[in-house]
């Protein structure tokens, strides 16, 4: 189906965009993204990817809002304290793009819902800030073949790269074990632009199947505004994702 009048006019300032036009639009329309946490990184990311128009956005996080939320989750207004946060996220962003499905889940992430809150998402963003829950949706990306866009943040610092075996490692290759859980220092700035340079991540990917940190950790230090990368490698013992394009002569890394 070709774009409506109103996406016309939505989109017309992207639309317009070099190798954009209407086709690219229509894929963005056409795509599944699961987003996984409605919380600083899930709030921008989730923001970018409505206001850019992808078609089908599933927001699953199992919290509600609290006071301390509110210096970067800049989906939840004041009197919303105490809301599930996928329905306060999803109120907002409805009001900004009605032309597309956004769907709310409040559930936890474990191994026995991951399938069913994933469902056939072409594209996991991971903006969660637990180790198991990440460990959880690594794990069901890399053996259903869904690609999944990973961001982290650590105070002034933002990690964000592409994660798709065996053409890249799992989170597993580069994190063999969970770093010890804190309450992660963060300010919002830093939150929102992790999670739009994520979700910027995801509509390249989206928009062209071209990946552009597939092997490659990005990593952003707002303190220094410095921005550096790093190549990242397939751990071939990996208990995830070692044995997966092993055969055929597929290595992938
Ligand atoms: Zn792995």
């Amino acid at each position: 189906m070709s774009l409506s009048e109103h996406e016309l006019g939505r989109y017309r300032r992207q639309l317009i965009l070099d190798g954009w036009g209407p086709g690219t639009q229509e894929k963005l329309r056409n795509s599944k993204v699961f987003v996984a946490g409605a919380g600083g990184l899930g709030c921008a990311a989730a923001l970018n990817l409505t206001l850019a128009g992808v078609g089908h956005i599933r927001i699953c996080d199992s919290d509600t809002v609290e006071l301390t939320n509110l210096n970067r989750q800049f989906l939840h207004p004041e009197q919303n304290i105490g809301r599930e946060k996928t329905l306060s996220a999803t109120e907002t962003l409805r009001g900004l793009n009605s032309a597309i499905a956004i769907e709310p889940v409040t559930r936890e992430i474990n191994e026995e819902s991951v399938a069913e809150l994933v469902g056939d998402a072409d594209l996991i963003l991971d903006c969660l800030d637990n180790f198991p829950g990440r460990y959880t949706l690594s794990k069901h990306a890399a053996e259903n073949n869904i690609p999944l866009v990973f961001a982290a943040i650590w105070g002034m610092e933002g990690r964000l790269t592409f994660l798709h075996p065996p053409a890249t490692p799992c989170l597993s290759c580069l994190f063999p074990r969970a770093p010890e859980r804190h309450e992660i220092p963060v300010l919002g700035g830093v939150a929102c632009t992790s999670g739009s340079l994520q979700a910027l991540e995801a509509i390249n990917y989206l928009s062209s199947s071209r990946p552009t940190l597939a092997g490659r950790m990005l990593i952003m230090d707002y303190q220094t505004m410095r921005f550096q990368e790093l190549e990242i490698a397939r751990n071939p013992d990996c208990p995830v994702c070692g044995g997966r394009g092993q055969e055929g002569g597929q290595t992938g890394a």
